[in-house]
């Protein structure tokens, strides 16, 4: 049930039907995937770094825009939430530029019940398995950790509401001398059910920085990570088995130039891509052979998700992408990520 490598799924937003006609087309063949960008011809001339005018990648599937959430949940994060509840670690993560539909695919969207993300998805169905499981006594935790220009930010802390952002305690990074990392001033409330979870995931989602760009009046210019921690114990056992599964809401990936921004918008997307480069490397480095140093330690999601990438652990990728004209050259450089690291 394990996979060492890294699985990497796209998923294309729904347009108009005009807007992204002749720009893609997906062919769900096993057992991967491919996907044609075209770039229009009115385009071509005046593109940046793009000399060719079409374009190919593999993913392990594609989603096209008539994807519901349920079958993502099905097919993307289902399999990860078995392997954690089998007591591995696991870790989903969403990529792409503002607006192509991260927050959207990892938490949901507000308006119908049908929109709910994989987070909710994912609480509702481990909880529901938890249940039917006499044989152990599992407890449960949720923390919300957010990283902005490689702060962390602890989400669920009650004094978010008192206080501004800043003023509240950073969570830190400490190591034991096992190397294990342990996070400080970040939070692991109990859940016992999935509406206590729920609630905890709302106030979390409250308490988001947003930042606005030229681009998109909400974009989250941070890193967003939701964990699941369960522990499970035999009765009459002293083991304590533990594993976590991470739900990243990675920040929007697109380059600066495009956005035309300067200033304190500028510095948080300097620390964005270079966020997403060594998240990248540490990838690249677990999927050499006989890799011995994994450079863990650049960043804070890295040094965060140490323990949960890699290994005996489950981790995937979903690419979302906006397939309008607009957006063609984000779209092949998140099509060009997913494939490093694939
Ligand atoms: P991001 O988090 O990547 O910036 P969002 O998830 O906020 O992007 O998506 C931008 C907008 O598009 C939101 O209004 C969202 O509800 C909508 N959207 C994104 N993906 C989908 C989808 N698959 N189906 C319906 N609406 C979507
Ligand atoms: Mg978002």
């Amino acid at each position: 049930m394990v996979k060492e490598t890294i699985r990497v799924y796209a998923r294309v937003k729904p347009l108009g039907r005009r807007q992204q006609a002749g720009i893609y087309s997906a062919d769900n063949e096993e057992p991967l995937s491919s996907l044609e960008i075209t770039v229009p011809r009115d385009l071509a001339g005046g593109f940046i770094n793009n000399k060719r005018e079409s374009y190919k990648f593999k993913f392990q599937k594609i989603f096209n825009q008539e994807a519901k959430q349920d079958v993502i949940f099905d097919s993307i994060a289902k399999p990860v939430a078995e392997c954690v509840l089998a007591g591995y670690n696991g870790t989903i993560f969403a990529y792409g530029q503002t607006g192509s539909g991260k927050t959207f695919t990892i938490t949901g969207g507000a308006e119908r019940y049908s929109d709910r993300g994989i987070i909710p998805r994912t609480l509702s169905y481990i909880f529901d398995q938890l249940q039917k499981d006499s044989s152990k006594v599992y407890t449960t935790h949720v923390s919300y950790l957010e990283i902005y220009n490689e702060c962390g930010y602890d989400l669920l802390d009650p004094r978010h509401e008192a206080s501004r952002m800043e003023d509240l305690p950073k969570v830190t990074i400490m190591e034991d001398s096992d190397q294990n990392i342990h996070l400080k001033n970040l939070s692991l409330q109990q859940a016992t059910n999935e509406e206590e979870a729920l609630n905890l995931l709302f106030l979390g989602d409250t308490n988001r920085m947003i930042a606005e760009t030229p681009m998109n009046q909400a974009s989250s210019r941070s890193h967003c990570i939701f964990t699941i921690h369960i522990s499970s114990k035999e009765p009459g056992s002293a083991t304590i088995r533990r594993s976590k599964l991470h739900l990243v809401d990675l920040a929007g990936s697109e380059r600066v130039a495009k956005t035309g921004i300067g200033g304190h918008l500028l510095t948080e997307a300097k620390y964005i891509n270079l966020s997403l480069h060594y998240l990248e490397q540490v990838i690249i480095a677990l999927a050499e052979k006989n890799r011995s140093h994994i450079p863990y330690r650049n960043s804070m999601m890295t040094s965060v998700l140490r323990d949960s990438l890699g290994g005996n652990c489950m981790t995937t990728m979903i690419a979302t992408l906006a397939m309008d004209k607009r957006n063609i050259d984000e779209s092949i450089s998140t099509c060009r990520f997913a494939q490093r690291v694939a």
